[in-house]
């Protein structure tokens, strides 16, 4: 947006405020910390700009750290699908670890607290613990385990970790306080027996961290400076504090400190892997990657490019309030980028053919036009003109009011970047519908020829191409995955009432002879209709493109008129 300075977001004020009061520059570090249970979503795109954004703004070192304590969960596929897709956000991470790699240091941890005093092993189920904790309004009550000696503890956790005791019959809990304001402080479990396997360590373990034990002390051993994770945990930050005190006065003097922004959530869209999962689960999409998906691969499936969600995530900021993000600002992200940076070709999505009745019928002219007129040096290519084309079912209309600038009969317009035409007849099938249109053109009036009659103005200009020469490709047009602006905000009904059946249409259109050589991933505005990109299904007989976004910018419109 402004260029240059921009005023500091509230993260970058506290990192701001940190520096000046002496903490060293050089000590500054970040993380992305992601649970591979799911592929990452534009709500994770705002968390890799802002980690890996302070990386680059300060010159500080950035570790992507996998939040794999739920063993049932973590899987490969996701793992190396959250490295791609940072990868192609634009951003390189300094550590690749995994919360799995601190496992024995966070036990030997948890040994420690047990021998303080500061943790205890308690046999009750997690209904009953729950129970007892009550509500912030009234003291909670203590657990009849919890005075237990630091000796039964001690042995107690050694034979839960060598899987001596069954899922669900005992955990291992902090000993804070049972009558905090803040729930969080009430004895938190710090370790839970699960019987899986794990993807990294296989059956080593039985105990499993959970995320209050894991995060902050993950944080203290790989030194980062700022954890910066959504709002919902702000009422954790007590407990992060807590916990990493606990590590004992010897310790390194730098604390890692958690702080807060507000989540990303889009309108038209869901936004947690679990429901983005049972999307792909349900069979509602084709995959993660499915082009309506508000995940990363997505979007990049779509065509949307890193610098157009980098570009948004910019626009959006960061801030301590929460909000809903129309998505159309999304769209206008890409719109902007590929303004200038696809080229333009012709693709006619709904035919009907045109005959140009005084053009010779064996004639083909291959006639130059631009690849791209908002981008300098993006230079020309021919397309071919010939008697017989397609041109779009809505672009003519037998009779018309005075408002409507494209094709009637009697009338003028343009056929871009070849000549002007005039309606003369139509033809039609038994059921009175429209087969064929006939016009004539004005031969003098070719674009670009420098005639009097190539300057002359009329009101409308449509696509075309040359139906002997065009090819036939799959165009696969989407809508919102949602027909409700937050299908998540209602109370009574399950986000999955509000699927949208017509998120996909699948057509076959015509398009000029160059987009055969378009490489898949590859994006263009098919002129007057949006931006496309190619997708992977294309084969070698048939191009398959996915509509990125149309052209009709209602963003800017409803930004002009605020
Ligand atoms: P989900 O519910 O989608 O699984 P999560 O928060 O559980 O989200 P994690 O993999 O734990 O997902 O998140 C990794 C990082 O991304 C965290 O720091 C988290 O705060 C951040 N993040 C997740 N969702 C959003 C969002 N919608 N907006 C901004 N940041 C997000
Ligand atoms: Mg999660």
């Amino acid at each position: 947006m402004n260029e240059g300075k921009k005023p500091l977001n509230c993260i970058a004020q506290i990192i701001e405020r940190d520096l000046a009061e002496g903490f060293p520059r050089a000590a500054l570090r970040f993380r992305f910390p992601p649970e591979p249970n799911g592929y990452l979503h534009i709500g994770h795109a705002k968390a890799i700009c802002l980690n890996f954004g302070l990386g680059k703004d300060y010159g500080a070192a950035v570790n992507l750290r996998y939040d794999d304590t739920d063993p049932g969960k973590a899987k490969r596929e996701f793992v190396d699908s959250i490295q791609r897709d940072i990868a192609w956000l634009g951003f390189q991470w300094d550590r690749l670890v995994f919360a799995s790699d601190h496992f024995e240091q966070l036990y030997e941890w948890a040994i420690e607290m047990i021998e303080r005093g500061k943790a205890y092993v308690d046999d009750q189920d997690q209904p009953a613990i729950h129970a007892q904790r009550k509500t912030p309004t009234e003291p909670g009550i203590a657990s009849p385990y919890r005075d237990r000696s630091v000796s039964e503890n001690r042995v107690r956790f050694k034979e839960m970790r060598a899987g001596e005791w069954a899922p669900g019959s005992c955990v291992l809990r902090a000993k804070i306080d049972m009558r905090s304001p803040n729930m969080q402080l009430r004895d938190p479990i710090l370790y839970r027996i699960i019987d899986k396997p794990h993807h990294r360590t296989g059956d080593q373990w039985h105990i499993y961290p959970t995320y209050d034990w894991a995060h902050g002390q993950s944080d203290y051993i790989e030194g980062v400076s700022h954890s910066f994770c959504t709002s919902e945990f702000e009422n954790h930050r007590p407990l992060y504090d807590y916990l990493i005190e606990r590590l004992g006065e010897s310790r390194s003097a730098l604390r890692p400190k958690q702080r807060e922004f507000a989540r990303l959530n889009l309108s038209y869209t869901v936004m947690s892997k679990r429901k983005l999962a049972l999307l792909v689960q349900r069979g509602v999409v084709k995959a993660w990657d499915d082009p309506r998906m508000p995940t990363i691969s997505g979007l990049r499936r779509r065509g949307y490019t890193p610098e157009s969600i980098r570009d948004f995530c910019d626009r959006i900021g960061v801030s301590k309030r929460e909000n809903t993000i129309d998505i159309a600002a999304l769209e206008y992200s890409i719109r902007h980028h590929l303004n200038r940076a696809a080229p333009r070709v012709m693709v006619v999505l709904n035919p009907v053919k045109l005959i140009i009745d005084n053009y010779p019928e064996d004639e083909t002219e291959w006639l130059e036009t631009e690849n791209n007129p908002e981008r300098e040096n993006a230079g020309v290519r021919e397309i071919p003109f010939t008697k017989a084309l397609y041109i779009e079912r809505a672009d003519f209309q037998e009779m018309a009011s005075p408002e409507y600038f494209r094709l009637t009969l009697g009338s003028e317009v343009r056929l871009k970047s070849a000549y002007i035409i005039k309606g003369v007849g139509v033809v039609k099938d038994e059921d009175g519908n429209i087969s064929e249109i006939h016009a004539t053109c004005d031969p003098d009036s070719r674009s670009g020829s420098g005639t009097a009659a190539s300057q002359r103005r009329v009101k409308g200009t449509l696509h075309w191409v040359s139906a002997a020469h065009s090819v036939k490709i799959e165009v696969r047009l989407y809508d919102r995955l949602f027909d409700d602006p937050e299908p998540d905000g209602h109370e009574d009904k399950d986000f999955m009432d509000f699927i949208n059946p017509d998120s996909l249409a699948v057509r076959s259109a015509y398009a000029e002879p160059s987009v055969q050589f378009l490489p898949t991933g590859h994006r263009v505005q098919f002129q007057r209709l949006g931006y496309f990109s190619v997708d992977p299904d294309s084969t070698e007989e048939k191009k398959v493109f996915n509509r990125i976004v149309t052209l009709r910018d209602t963003y800017a419109r409803i930004q002009s008129k605020s």
